[in-house]
């Protein structure tokens, strides 16, 4: 699934497993370009998925977190525009 930023979100915020309870994953968003990165990991699934959304040129761009590999719909005007 793609998630939504919430305004001026920097880091991913999904819950994860960690020390016996669920805490926010805290990894990086970084600038991520699933259809023109060659050494692209991400699954179909979540490829299709942003297919759908934004189309297959290599210019689409999207957030993905460093840890979690979580995607993230980028939303203009955002603070993400400085990262
Ligand atoms: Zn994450």
């Amino acid at each position: 699934m793609i998630h939504n930023l919430l305004p001026q979100q920097t880091v991913c915020l999904l819950p994860i497993p960690k020390h016996d309870k669920e805490e926010p994953c805290n990894g990086h968003l970084r600038k991520f370009y699933p259809f023109a990165d060659f050494f692209s990991d991400l699954d179909e699934g979540l490829k299709a998925e942003i297919k759908k959304d934004f189309g297959g040129a290599k210019t689409v761009l999207v957030y993905k977190c460093r840890l979690c590999g979580a995607i993230y719909r980028p939303r203009p005007n955002s603070i993400l525009a400085k990262l």
